[in-house]
């Protein structure tokens, strides 16, 4: 059975309270909370859905005051959540410009022709590239292209119109043949030749097949565009449409974007394939494949009436494989346009091309393969919707393409094999990726192709996120969300950020997401979480207590709010109450009407975490002390963290201060507040009250309630 949004709503709005009171009153009194905690919160029956029936929110409201550093952590919280959003900004805007090169702002392309032939002797091409661009500005008289100046100019015509230019190492400059205005579109052709070189993945090719047959094929992304074709190469600028053509050796075969609608023989040996694709495309995903493929072909039935052709170029040694993955890529196209639409490119094809790559590239319409493996088909082809079809608007946000291919795999395994297949996906595959690394999925270096396809953040972390959001929205919503993205025609045949992603879901599902996308996409790390957990009779029913803390690591996010599955067992009872963890360290009480036995965080892996020191202390920990007491703090010695318990035999303002080993107070952990009579834990972090980090030495904690006996305790940290 699984409860959902229950204790959730109360500790939602029991921390959203104490927020803005924190807001509005930076000095709050715990009598301030009084009010709200006061009320005994009953939730509404739900049909089948018993086992739960009461939130004590007095002890959650006390939970909140308790949780030691509440009103440092909240304001450092919301300083880093205000700090980390303004950095995005800054980010947001240097790296279009910083990937956008000079002389590129004043026009967008809306086609591009590559028209050329390959020259094996010399490894080289030789041909032109026609691009037609629309001028974004006025007295637009000179434009840049990016290429590498290894490939050498022939000449440039601007408006048919034979024009200067001049090059550098990776750009040419192109003077027009007039000014330009606003709107008015311009046509440029460069007429070059050259041996294309090698950056990123390879860029472009010259190699031999096993049996020494030539193999020519290319793999730009990121940057490589530039190595054999003058083009805008930014994600940003998608051309309307392409066309490639490729003269070669008769005995060839060329794979490329869109439809063959033609292939020419030349009557000296050679054909001209004449690839047309006549939707958006970036640069990076244009390519060829040149080889003496094995033609394939099957048919994708999307309708009763409809079928769009599926076209694999494989060697003549996987020819076998080619053929029997068809099956597999038929019903994989049928899968992904249930889940995100129908195939994007379907009045044209999709297909595969194989390259001498270990790897996959999601070309457009024309994957290039290195061998025909189900998941590698599956990652590839999802790139289709989210890559190809919806672009990451600049390469920081490279993890719209990788994180949801890698994701998707996970999401195909699931719809062709069952619900544990994808689990096995999740757990074997994507999580242990992510284990270990530390920085963003969100990419603040782009300069290297190393950074901008870390495999740990990009691909792993990146598709973890969109597993986690699942459980953050529910299946029904996040999968609403997907589609609803995958469909919006702001984005198809177009361009998306981060935040237009998360506007889509905020959408959908009517949730606020920014803590989601804030700690997952632009922190770094992962939770590490630490809980306690005990029981005790109170009438018919059990109250059962889970003290949660997590430690993540890094400073941004200093900690991860996040829905998490409590998992309760016992005789009779095998309940999953959803909380929304949104403190450091927080305590969660539950009334169960059966006795539970056992207790897990997250049974189902929602969530991309650490789990340690787990203790188990039925009985006692729910149970009223006998006697006031400050219990020696664990671990001790400890660095920098330590958890200091104490006891409470009735309700008292508690008072809770930390002394050097000179008898100066250096921090007030707990500042004459409430609690209830219980057993309760409070969270030393070593730091003083301005934050800053303690040295090695002797502590004192002491320990004033209401009506008691002053208590003191030694504490020893070591760094
Ligand atoms: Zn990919």
């Amino acid at each position: 059975m699984e409860m959902r949004d229950v204790s959730n709503e109360a500790a939602t709005s029991g921390s959203a309270l104490a927020r803005a009171l924190l807001r509005a009153h930076p000095g709050f009194a715990p009598s301030d909370l009084d009010a709200p905690c006061r009320r005994t919160w009953t939730m509404p029956s739900l049909p089948g859905k018993t086992m739960l029936t009461r939130v004590h929110f007095l002890a959650l409201c006390s939970a909140l005051i308790a949780s030691s550093l509440l009103a440092q952590e909240s304001k450092e919280y919301l300083h880093q959540r205000l700090t980390s959003e303004e950095t995005r900004r800054a980010e947001r805007v240097s790296q279009v410009s910083s990937t956008q090169s000079p002389g590129q702002e004043g026009f967008d392309v809306t086609y591009y022709k590559l028209d050329l032939k390959l020259l094996l002797s010399s490894a080289g091409v030789r041909g032109s590239v026609t691009m037609v661009a629309r001028s974004l500005v006025n007295n637009l008289a000179s434009i840049t292209l990016d290429l590498m100046s290894s490939m050498t100019i022939d000449s440039v015509y601007a408006g048919g119109i034979r024009v200067p230019r001049a090059q550098q190492p990776s750009l040419v400059t192109i003077n027009l043949d007039r000014s330009y205005s606003i709107g008015q579109l311009l046509t440029v052709v460069v007429y070059y030749h050259g041996v294309p070189g090698s950056s990123g993945f390879g860029s472009f090719t010259f190699s031999t097949t096993s049996t020494g047959s030539p193999w020519v094929w290319s793999l730009s992304e990121p940057y490589g565009s530039k190595d054999w074709w003058p083009c805008k190469d930014h994600p940003g600028d998608k051309a309307d449409s392409l066309d490639v053509w490729i003269t070669c050796e008769s005995r060839f075969k060329v794979g490329s974007e869109g439809r063959l609608i033609s292939v020419l023989d030349n009557g000296d040996g050679t054909k001209t394939h004449k690839w047309k694709h006549r939707y958006p495309i970036a640069t990076y995903l244009v390519s060829i494949a040149v080889a003496e493929y094995t033609e394939l072909s099957g048919w994708f039935k999307y309708s009763s009436s409809d079928s769009m052709q599926v076209l694999n170029y494989a060697l003549p040694g996987s020819a076998n494989s080619a053929s029997s993955s068809m099956g597999v890529t038929l019903s994989m196209l049928q899968i992904f346009s249930d889940l995100f639409g129908l195939y994007p490119f379907i009045k044209e094809k999709y297909g595969h091309s194989q390259f001498g790559w270990g790897g996959g590239m999601e070309h457009q319409t024309m994957t290039s393969l290195g061998s025909f493996s189900e998941s590698l088909i599956a990652h590839e082809m999802a790139h289709q919707w989210f890559g190809d079809m919806i672009t990451m608007r600049t390469w920081p946000h490279i993890w719209l393409n990788e994180g949801f291919a890698t994701y998707a795999v996970a999401l195909y395994r699931e719809k062709k094999y069952g619900s544990a297949a994808y689990l096995d996906e999740i757990i074997n595959s994507i999580f242990p990726g992510v284990k270990g690394s530390n920085g963003s999925v969100y990419v603040r270096d782009t300069s290297s192709t190393s950074t901008v396809f870390n495999n740990a953040l990009v691909y792993h972390k990146g598709g973890t996120v969109l597993h986690m959001l699942r459980h953050v929205l529910g299946d029904s919503v996040f999968f609403r969300a997907m589609k609803q993205y995958a469909t919006d025609p702001r984005f198809q045949f177009a361009t998306a950020s981060t935040e237009d992603f998360q506007s889509v879901c905020e959408t959908v599902s009517g949730k606020s997401l920014g803590y989601f996308f804030n700690e997952w996409i632009y922190g770094g790390s992962y939770p590490t979480y630490r809980y306690e957990w005990g029981t005790a009779q109170n009438g018919s029913n059990y109250t059962v207590r889970v003290t949660l803390s997590q430690s993540v690591g890094t400073s941004n996010p200093p900690f991860f709010q996040m829905p998490i599955d409590f998992k309760f067992m016992g005789t009779g009872l095998d309940t999953t109450i959803v909380v929304m963890n949104n403190l450091k360290s927080q305590v969660f009480v539950f009334d169960l009407p059966k006795k539970p036995t056992s207790f897990q965080l997250d049974p189902n892996n929602w969530i991309i975490k650490d789990v340690s020191g787990t203790i188990v202390n039925i009985e006692e920990a729910a149970s009223v002390p006998e006697e006031f007491a400050l219990q020696q703090n664990y671990p001790n010695p400890f660095n920098p963290s330590t958890v200091i318990p104490f006891d409470l035999p009735k309700a008292s303002q508690v008072r809770l201060e930390i002394y050097n080993g000179l008898g100066q107070l250096v921090d007030v952990l707990l500042k004459d507040q409430m609690f209830a009579a219980g057993h309760h834990t409070v969270q030393f972090e070593g730091v003083s009250a301005s934050g800053g980090s303690l040295p090695s030495g002797v502590y004192y904690c002491r320990l004033i309630a209401s009506g008691s006996p002053i208590q003191t305790r030694k504490m020893v940290l070591v760094r």
